[in-house]
């Protein structure tokens, strides 16, 4: 199984990059999670736009879910052009049934649903999914593959359920929306030090800080989270790979 950083910003891209968009890949089946402004441009530095077979969002906020739309003009163009388009769905939850019709286009696009209740098998990978704290319902997610265990707190504020969510995750991708000392519980995000604690409560193997705010030194996040977590302790560029390998 391995996971690319398709993008990593918090709000909107910088120059030639992307907000949220993670792409996920095992047994020929590749999910992309998230799919934010700016993540079908660079998804396409490392696969073919027609191979992705699911998107999953873990919420509706644009950063999160902004090129899902532009997914269908993909398939549909592909359709009229070259033909051979790839059947796609695109998961969410139905806390929001306006935006998740809008996700639908048959027969280009399926519209598919999860929730908290029941996993959700997408080809070799099964998700669980965890609310998080977020201003708008939002979703982390639980990945388990014969690889590896990969978990993504999604948008969220500090909440310690979240570190059971990811008990003994292989990677933990947490987002990172703020600098150690500063409080996001008011807008639901959470800092350096915060996902690092959510890490180190996890026992992960090793966390990723995603979801990067665009003022400071990004390096100074990994100090900050050094500090409290006692893995290996990476911060989101594009193309960041992890390759999850049976131990
Ligand atoms: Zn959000
Ligand atoms: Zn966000």
């Amino acid at each position: 199984m391995n996971f690319t950083v398709v993008g990593y910003w918090h709000g909107y891209p910088e120059a030639g990059e992307a907000t949220s968009g993670y792409l996920l890949e095992a047994n020929g089946y590749r999910v992309l999670i998230d799919c934010g402004s700016g993540v079908i441009s660079n998804l396409a530095r490392y696969i073919s736009v027609n191979d992705v077979d699911a998107v999953v969002l873990s919420h509706h906020h644009h950063d999160h879910a902004a090129d899902a739309q532009v997914l269908h003009y993909h398939r549909i163009l592909r359709h009229y052009n070259e033909g051979g388009e790839r059947p796609l769905t695109i998961y969410t939850h139905d806390e929001d049934e306006a935006f998740a019709n809008q996700l639908s286009a048959p027969p280009f696009v399926e519209r598919g649903t999860y929730t908290s209740e029941a996993p959700l098998q997408l080809g070799p990978f099964q998700f669980t999914f965890t609310k998080s704290d977020h201003p708008v319902p939002t979703y982390a997610m639980r990945v388990e593959h014969t690889d590896g265990t990969l978990f993504y707190t999604a948008d969220t504020g500090y909440m310690a359920e979240l570190a059971e969510a990811g008990k003994d995750a292989d990677l933990f991708v947490a987002e990172c929306s703020l600098y150690a000392g500063q409080d996001g519980s008011h807008i639901g995000h959470i800092n350096s030090e915060e996902a690092a604690k959510l890490a180190e409560q996890a026992n992960a193997k090793q966390l990723l800080l995603t979801h990067l705010p665009h003022f400071g030194n990004h390096e100074d996040l990994q100090t900050e989270a050094s500090k409290v977590f006692s893995g290996t302790v990476d911060v989101a560029v594009s193309g960041w790979t992890f390759s999850f390998t049976k131990s």
